[in-house]
């Protein structure tokens, strides 16, 4: 079968034919492809096509697709039963091995997605501060719960719904808006909600606008802000965590939050999502306090064996990430060799094995400078690359996913793909 003819069955029974929205590659002028199985960075259509992906899960996949040491947690876990309804020493070694990694982080609570673990992190440093409002960032993307869903990243972003419509307005008026990577307009904020404000949440490197890292000042002043006016800071490590180092973003950028919520790697492609902080703010929650939260798949044996496997391997092979750093690395620098010699305007961003390739001229730190890229441009230059059989983000606003499966003969046929794609572009400026 056709993608064509999966997509037109698929929009008479589920809304615009995805169970999310950016699968569904509107935004760049296509029909989804339609998974049928993976293989280290390959991926297999139900149309017979084979692609490199490097849409990776959009980040659980950091060993690429079907690594055994995943398949083989799942085989063996799956023998024993797939949900109890009741604790597991498997919750005992993941909630362990995510306190032993993270810097600051006492005790974790699992829950089933990103959405989830954002949502009732906030709910405890309500809890915790005794205070309503919140402060989030333009252009970051946390879920999509009522309160986050406000001037939001990824999808949203993409098709231009920076709000939506069933979020009552006493919810979203509990939500400040603040400009990322400008300490300024935090600090007004704050000033003008004193000692109303419970928490600070964001992603410390952006990645649902695009890679955006934010700046270390940036991160260090809404540390001391913090700091000054008891207010919980929450990292966002949904796609962070455990990809730009085991040890997530206090490793790599230096700053330790109060709170943090993992998702994606950490269920190695098993819906998982949690959230952690340090003891007397996790101490409130139930049953421990009073400060309500549960799920009955929530630190679900699958899952849970399948994001140990994962993180242990992680944790036991280092390699992977100077791997696939330079693996990124390797298509940063290749893309800038091939746009030297064209007249586009772009910039390249990478963090780690986080890549975005932006179509602008204007270098880029906050939301407004993503908003100056040419979409149209992204969409043509997806386009040829599909057509190529390689899956980057059917988003100007997403993140390209390096895994460690990406092979060196992958990364160099990626590169011809996105020098035949960029020439095209070039071709269709000059037109
Ligand atoms: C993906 C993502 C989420 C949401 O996670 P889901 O599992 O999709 O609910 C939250 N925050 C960030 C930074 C994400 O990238």
């Amino acid at each position: 079968m056709t993608n064509q003819e999966i997509f037109e069955e698929a929009c008479q029974y589920i809304p615009g034919g995805v169970n999310s929205p950016v699968r569904a590659f509107k935004s760049v002028g296509e029909i989804p492809v339609f998974a049928k199985k993976g293989d280290k960075a390959h991926l297999f259509g139900e149309d017979g096509v084979e692609y490199i992906d490097y849409i990776c899960s959009w980040g659980p996949l950091i060993l690429g697709h079907n690594h055994p040491v995943v398949q083989n947690a799942i085989i063996e876990a799956s023998q024993l039963g797939t949900s109890f309804g009741l604790p597991t020493k498997l919750e005992v070694a993941m909630a362990k091995l995510i306190v032993d990694s993270y810097q600051g982080i006492e005790m974790v609570r699992m829950v089933n997605s990103g959405t989830e673990a954002t949502m009732s992190a906030l709910r405890v440093a309500r809890g915790f501060t005794g205070r309503n409002k919140i402060i989030k960032f333009e252009g970051n993307y946390h879920g999509h719960s009522d309160g986050l869903l406000v001037k939001t990243g990824s999808g949203a972003l993409t098709f231009n719904l920076p709000t939506s419509p069933g979020i009552p307005q006493e919810i979203i008026s509990q939500t400040i808006i603040c400009k990322y990577n400008d300490l300024s307009s935090v600090i007004a904020a704050v000033e003008q909600n004193k000692k109303d404000i419970a928490a600070i949440i964001l992603e410390p490197v952006a990645a649902n606008m695009g890679i955006v890292p934010a700046t270390k000042e940036f991160l260090t002043g809404l540390r001391t802000l913090c700091d000054q006016n008891g207010i919980v800071l929450i990292f966002d490590e949904v796609i962070t965590g455990f990809r730009v180092s085991y040890h997530s973003c206090p490793d790599y950028l230096g700053v330790i939050p109060d709170m943090v919520c993992f998702g994606k790697i950490i269920g190695g492609g098993l819906p998982v999502g949690a959230y952690g902080g340090k003891k007397e703010i996790m101490s409130l929650v139930s049953p421990q306090g009073p400060v309500y939260q549960a799920g009955t798949l929530s630190g679900n044996p699958l899952a849970m064996s399948v994001g140990l496997a994962q993180l242990s391997y992680l944790n036991n092979h280092p390699d992977v990430y100077e791997y696939i750093n330079k693996a990124a690395n390797y298509l940063e620098n290749g893309i800038k060799t091939i746009l030297s010699t064209l007249s586009l305007d772009y910039q390249v961003h990478r963090c780690q094995s986080l890549l975005t390739l932006f179509f602008t001229n204007k270098p880029i730190t906050t939301f407004e400078d993503v908003q100056t890229c040419n979409t149209e441009m992204y969409a043509l230059f997806f386009r040829e690359m599909l057509r190529q059989g390689i899956l980057i983000a059917p988003s100007q606003f997403e993140a390209w996913f390096v895994s460690a499966a990406h092979s060196q003969i992958d990364l160099d046929n990626t590169l011809n793909a996105i020098k035949k794609a960029l020439v095209k572009c070039h071709d269709a400026l000059v037109d």
